[in-house]
Formats: C-alpha cells, sequence, structure tokens
C-alpha cells in the first residue's frame, strides 16, 4: 500500500513559516487578481485565492471584471498594477472569455509581478535552467512534494502525462533540471500504458478521469495527480484511479488534499519572493 502524500499538511506548514516571516516585514506582500467573467469554476478559485492571501497577511485586490471587458480595458488595468508599487503579484485568472487571447496579456505583466509564472521571459529562464522570477505553482507545488517525501528525482524516469503551458511543460522542465530523464505523453501518444510501466514517477495533468489505472503503473512508483474534475455526485476526482493504482504504487497524492493546496501555497510563497525582489530593486 502506497504512502498518501498529504498535500494539505506540507502546504499549511509552508503557509505557516509564510505568515511568520510576513508578520516581521514592515510593508505587506501585495497580490493582484484579476477575474474576467463569472466562470463558476474560477470565482471559486480566485475566492479561495484571496481568502488564502488575507490570512498570510497579505494586502490583496480582486478586480472582477465584466465578460465583454474589451483589449484595451484589460491591458489598461494591467499596465496600472504594473506601475503599482503596492503590487508585487499579478495573476490573471484563466480561462478568458473567447474574444480574448491570453498570451495578450499574459505577455504584458511586468516578469517581476509575473506571480503565476507564465510570462514568455519566466518560462523561457525555465527552459535554459536559469531561475526565474517566479516559477508556476503547481509545478513548482509538485517538485516540493517530491522533495518533502525524499522521493529521488536525478536519474529517475520521469513520465508527465499531458503538456500544457500551465502544468505538463514547465513541470516536465523542473523535472529535467533536477537531471530526471522526462517523457511527456499527450492525447496523440500511442501505447501510453508501456511508456508508464517504465517509469519511476508518473505525473497525470490531463483533466481525465480514472485515466490511470493499476496496470499502468510500476511497482514503487511515485504517482502524482494533478488533475481536477467534478464528478456527477459533485465530489472532486483526479487522473488516477486512486483505490487500485494505491496497491501498486510507492507513493501516490489524493484528490483532493494533493497537488491543489500546494498550488496555492506556492502562489503565496512567489507573492513574498517577488515581493522581497521588488522592494531591494527599489532601494
Ligand atoms: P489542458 O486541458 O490544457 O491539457 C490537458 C493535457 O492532457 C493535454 O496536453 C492533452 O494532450 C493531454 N491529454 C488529454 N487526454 C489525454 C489522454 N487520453 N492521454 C494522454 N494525454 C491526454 O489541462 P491543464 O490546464 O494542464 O490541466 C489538467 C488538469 O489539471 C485539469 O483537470 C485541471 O483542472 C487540473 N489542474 C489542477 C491544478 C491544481 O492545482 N491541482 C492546477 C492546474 C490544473
Amino acid at each position: 500500500m502506497a504512502t498518501i502524500i498529504d498535500g494539505k499538511k506540507c502546504a499549511e506548514k509552508i503557509l505557516d513559516d509564510i505568515k511568520n516571516r510576513v508578520s516581521n516585514l514592515t510593508q505587506k506582500p501585495g497580490l493582484s487578481v484579476i477575474l474576467v467573467g463569472c466562470d463558476p469554476a474560477s470565482s471559486v478559485y480566485v475566492k479561495n485565492k484571496e481568502k488564502k492571501a488575507l490570512e498570510t497577511g497579505f494586502n490583496s485586490s480582486v478586480y472582477k471584471l465584466p465578460e465583454n471587458i474589451t483589449k484595451e480595458e484589460l491591458l489598461a488595468l494591467i499596465e496600472k498594477l504594473n506601475k503599482d508599487d503596492t503590487v508585487d503579484g499579478i495573476l490573471l485568472q484563466l480561462p478568458l472569455p473567447k474574444h480574448l487571447n491570453p498570451s495578450d496579456f499574459l505577455d504584458k505583466i511586468d516578469p517581476k509581478k509575473d506571480v503565476d509564472g507564465f510570462h514568455p521571459v519566466n518560462s523561457g529562464k525555465l527552459l535554459n535552467n536559469e531561475k526565474p522570477y517566479a516559477i508556476s505553482c503547481t509545478p513548482k507545488g509538485i517538485i516540493r512534494l517530491l522533495e518533502s517525501y525524499n522521493i529521488q528525482i536525478e536519474g529517475k524516469n520521469a513520465v508527465v502525462i499531458g503538456r500544457s503551458n500551465i502544468v505538463g511543460k514547465p513541470v516536465s522542465m523542473l523535472l529535467l533540471n533536477k537531471n530526471a530523464t522526462v517523457t511527456i505523453a499527450h492525447s496523440k501518444t500511442k501505447n501510453l500504458s508501456e511508456i508508464t510501466k517504465k517509469a519511476d514517477i508518473i505525473i497525470s495533468a490531463t483533466g481525465r478521469a480514472n485515466m490511470v489505472t493499476s496496470d499502468m503503473v510500476k511497482e514503487g512508483a511515485a504517482v502524482i495527480d494533478v488533475g481536477i474534475i467534478r464528478g456527477n455526485d459533485g465530489k472532486l476526482k483526479g487522473d488516477v484511479d486512486f483505490n487500485s493504482v494505491k496497491d501498486v504504487a510507492g507513493f501516490i497524492t489524493p484528490v483532493p488534499g494533493g497537488v491543489g493546496p500546494m498550488t496555492i501555497a506556492m502562489l503565496m510563497e512567489n507573492t513574498l519572493e517577488l515581493h522581497l525582489l521588488n522592494k531591494e530593486n527599489q532601494r
């Protein structure tokens, strides 16, 4: 039976540490979140981020913009926040309404305020194995979970299922930079289970419920489930068939309570780190 990786506990420890550090600061880190439209899942995510930011002792502001906002209006807000010295982190909640192209806006956020690590300067630094100003929260949280449980990365076979810009690609780069041998699988990959069966570490980020089954997993492998899918019963599920995979894997993350809490903890950590960087630059 696998060790269950407790993301909630790990995240709480990190948040307690951040809270302590923030209580000693004269100026509080500032996080600004932009929500366009009223997608129900995005509204819940933004609410949780604001709550956690306030609990951590940050200044938090949420800009709720109408669905039909123009490109120029949204760019003007980003520009205003870029110039505001009290704002350390700017997060543009995705997805955006169809008439807005995310890269038109993500590319305009100051890379030193890009708390999600999506700006090409930050993703480029990751690709070059340089230190980004901020590393994407979910990939960073996944690595932190592996490290917290002393799961060796160097020299191991890691298979990442999913190639999105927000999870699959950046987590693959982080694993590669830590000397894993990385395979990226995606919707067009053939014979997925032959590939996953060779993996010491499987990271699944597809959003397809129960697609990773026990016959795809090598005995003792670490299985990290990024997927969040709301089932017909209203409960959250992941990509991994937890009940069967836990009997084969060495380590496994639950959904909920695995990667999710770490994403929020890394968002707070990134905000604090950018705050310290910005204060340093203002001296
Ligand atoms: P996405 O839709 O952008 O990408 C999904 C990826 O899965 C694609 O690259 C696609 O090629 C791959 N894929 C789809 N079906 C596949 C199949 N049958 N076999 C192999 N690969 C397949 O999704 P995303 O934004 O990367 O998010 C993935 C999941 O992770 C979603 O459920 C999302 O809600 C969740 N997520 C969770 C967190 C968190 O904090 N826990 C953060 C971000 C995303």
